[in-house]
């Protein structure tokens, strides 16, 4: 025979948490090893006995006994488990630490507990305390086993190690803990082999007796001096017949004992509510394992200190998990964000993510400490919006650029051809793009409860700032159209004003300035006339039409002054003055051409004409009107205006600009025309001579 510690257990490490028929639910597992290790595998122990989401719903019993005392048979009995049972032939000790099973059908986890016997096998008593703390800290049922002749045995082992029960119960459970938990436990006194001479009854008296006694006995810290038993624990009896003697008795009264166990009809149900020790059943690793190391540590064990503990990793790891799968489903519509899309239905994606993550972790880590469970969840929200709000605003930056591009097309569009009302478009579109954002913000807004949650979530200031720049594209949109308007109006003015100033400027009669400052005042009330009459469907300011009318002032005279330019450039004027010259010269006053005789007098006509033309030169050289009214004047304000898009504004002399040649200049052209005017009466002198010569 193989004599490892696991073979003698009938198991090896193999089998360990495996039932050999495969069925999960009556696998057993070590929770606590014969070197006081505790197992890493509870958790998974736990999901595959599928307790694992039990929350609540979930009782613990531990039993507690000298060795050899029928304890795993009865354990087995009872719930169902798999507890290794000593062989009757070998009589050697079974269970090595702490076992624990799944009771059969039902939701139980039932701990078999070794070494509770130390006085027995003369060992040292530390195991004994510590693993009377561990059952105390979780257990709502602690099975006291013993046999009938154990009875009023005070100085039994099991006496002494309730002793040990009581005391560390103080230590654990003396202050109430802080979530009301009672850390009331059911002590349930099992009597062995009980013969029948003696009734339980008296039996009962007289452990009760003892416990009253151990209870006195014990040294308590002077503020729970005063605490009962019975402010602890409730006692609980009963007797089974012996096993092998009475067989059908003892399965009888097992079953009926099993029966208070399952059946919360019954009037003696033992798994009282008031028993629970409300750890959720999935913190029960944790929880287990932190306790296990602080009993082994000899730390003082502080349950309400444990349970934040516990409550802490647990609300940390749940909350986690939430988040990972949060994570994992907006991961996917960060990308189309950045890169400046708008996410179609981003709102309800949000919200859909963010109350399964709060869902999940509302499930599982409302069941602890709940300051704890309130923290960790406000710490959660604020991760879940984290990772939220940057897609918010995103989705609220890309819909407000798409917006803005589509006010911009729809005015575009709305602008082509000629039969529109820039007012009315601009109107429509804006309303359009007001529309869209706020439907679009609204959809994204997750909602919050809290005051700062309803501004993570407002979407006005972006909406504002959307108006302001719809508002600056309109007006630029205006002003555009605006200035293509005036374009338009200024092309037709220069189209209509050059005939008259041709005309005018050819014919050089004197009141040449009357007639092209009349015919300029004229086009230039038509065309402001024009702008008045547009300008109203473009929703213009007074200040707008006030600006642009001076702009189109200061346009339509520069024009003038342009054509009047164009007609007195140098080699124009010049043939001008020729062309009046010869027309006196050359052709009499019936416009018949003059051909000269020597008797003529060539030196008077030439002078008579030179004279004539030469008085030409000072009523081009100025804009003056014979008759004052019609005098003009640009207008301050059209001075001061600017004529292209730049804003530009360049100075502008007015009275300047009434003067077509400067002195100089009306010397030059009076010398020159001088010159061309002596060639003619060069050659009228020459034509006379050759006519004599003839
Ligand atoms: P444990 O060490 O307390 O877990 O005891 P076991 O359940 O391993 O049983 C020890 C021995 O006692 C085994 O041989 C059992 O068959 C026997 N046994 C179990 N229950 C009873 C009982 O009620 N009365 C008697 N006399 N023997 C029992
Ligand atoms: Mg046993």
């Amino acid at each position: 025979m193989d004599g490892s510690p696991a073979k003698q257990n009938g198991l090896s490490s193999l089998t360990n948490g495996h039932a050999p028929n495969g069925n999960a639910s009556s696998e057993r597992i070590q929770i606590i090893d014969d070197e006081k290790k505790f197992t890493t595998d509870l958790t998974t122990q736990i999901q595959r006995w599928g307790l694992r989401d039990a929350g609540f719903n979930y009782d613990i019993v531990a039993v507690f006994g000298s060795q050899s005392t029928g304890k795993s048979t009865l354990l087995n009995r009872l719930f169902g488990t798999t507890f290794d049972v000593m062989d009757e032939t070998q009589r050697q000790q079974t269970t090595k630490g702490i076992w624990m099973c799944r009771g059969q059908d039902m939701n139980v986890m039932v701990m078999d507990v070794e070494g509770t016997d130390g006085r027995e096998r003369g060992e040292d008593q530390d195991f004994e305390r510590k693993s009377a703390l561990f059952s105390l800290a979780s257990s709502e049922v602690l099975i006291v086993n013993l046999w009938e002749h154990q009875v009023g045995l005070y100085q039994g082992a099991n006496m002494g190690l309730l002793k040990t029960v009581f005391e560390v119960n103080l230590g654990l459970f003396g202050k109430k803990s802080q979530d009301g938990t009672s850390g009331r436990t059911l002590l349930l006194f099992v009597i062995r082999d009980h013969i029948g001479t003696t009734p339980l009854a008296n039996l009962q008296a007289t452990l009760t007796a003892d416990m009253h006694r151990i209870w006195e006995s014990l040294s308590k810290p002077d503020e729970f001096k005063d605490r009962q038993l019975s402010d602890y624990f409730d006692l609980s009896f009963t007797a089974l017949p012996h096993k092998v003697l009475a067989a059908d008795k003892f399965e009888a009264e097992v079953r009926r004992l099993r029966n208070r166990f399952v059946d919360k009809e019954n009037p003696e149900y033992l798994f009282k509510p008031a028993y629970h020790k409300r750890i959720p059943a999935d913190g029960i690793p944790f929880y287990m394992e932190n306790i296990w190391e602080q009993v082994q540590t000899n730390k003082d064990l502080d349950l309400p200190t444990q349970q934040e503990l516990l409550a802490q990793f647990r609300c940390d790891e749940i909350s986690a998990g939430a988040l990972a799968e949060f994570n994992e489903q907006a991961k996917p519509q960060k990308r189309p964000i950045e890169a400046g899309k708008v996410v179609e239905g981003l709102g309800g994606m949000m919200r859909s993510w963010r109350k399964v993550a709060l869902d999940r972790y509302d499930r599982d880590a409302s069941r602890y400490h709940q300051g704890v469970y309130k923290r960790k969840r406000s710490d959660l929200i604020a991760a879940l919006d984290t990772t939220l709000s940057p897609l918010f605003l995103g989705q609220l930056k890309n819909l407000h650029k798409s917006c803005l591009v589509a006010f911009k097309q729809e005015i575009l569009n709305g602008l082509k051809g000629d039969d529109y009302s820039f007012a009315d478009v601009v109107n429509a579109a804006r309303t359009r793009c007001e529309k869209r954002f706020v439907e679009g913000a609204t959809e994204a807004v997750v909602d919050d409860e809290t005051e700062e949650g309803k501004a993570h979530w407002s979407w006005e200031e972006e909406l504002s700032l959307l108006k302001e720049e719809v508002g600056s594209v309109a007006d630029q949109c205006r002003k555009d159209e605006t200035k293509k308007m005036v374009n338009q109006i200024e092309r037709n003015f220069k189209k209509s004003i050059t005939e008259p100033v041709e005309l005018a400027l050819h014919k050089a009669a004197p009141d040449m300035w009357d007639s092209i400052l009349k015919a300029f005042k004229e086009t230039l009330d038509k065309a402001e006339a024009t702008y008045l009459s547009k300008a109203r469907s473009f929703n213009c300011t007074e200040e707008e039409n006030t600006t642009a009318i001076a702009s189109l002032r200061k346009r339509a005279w520069q024009a003038l002054r342009a054509k009047i330019d164009e007609q007195t450039a140098d080699a124009v004027i010049l043939g001008k003055l020729r062309g009046h010259f010869e027309e006196r010269f050359r052709y009499d006053e019936h416009g018949v051409p003059r051909v000269w005789r020597p008797e003529d007098d060539i030196d008077g006509a030439f002078k008579k004409a030179k004279d004539q033309t030469l008085e030409l030169i000072p009523l081009y050289s100025k804009i003056t009107p014979q008759d004052p009214s019609l005098s003009y004047a640009l207008p301050e304000d059209a001075i001061a205006s600017s004529t292209d898009s730049s804003d530009l504004v360049e100075e502008f002399d007015f009275e300047a600009s009434l003067t077509v040649f400067s002195e100089t200049k009306s010397l030059d052209l009076t010398n020159k025309f001088r010159r061309d005017a002596d060639a003619y009466y060069v050659e009228a002198k020459r034509s006379t001579v050759s006519s004599v010569a003839q």
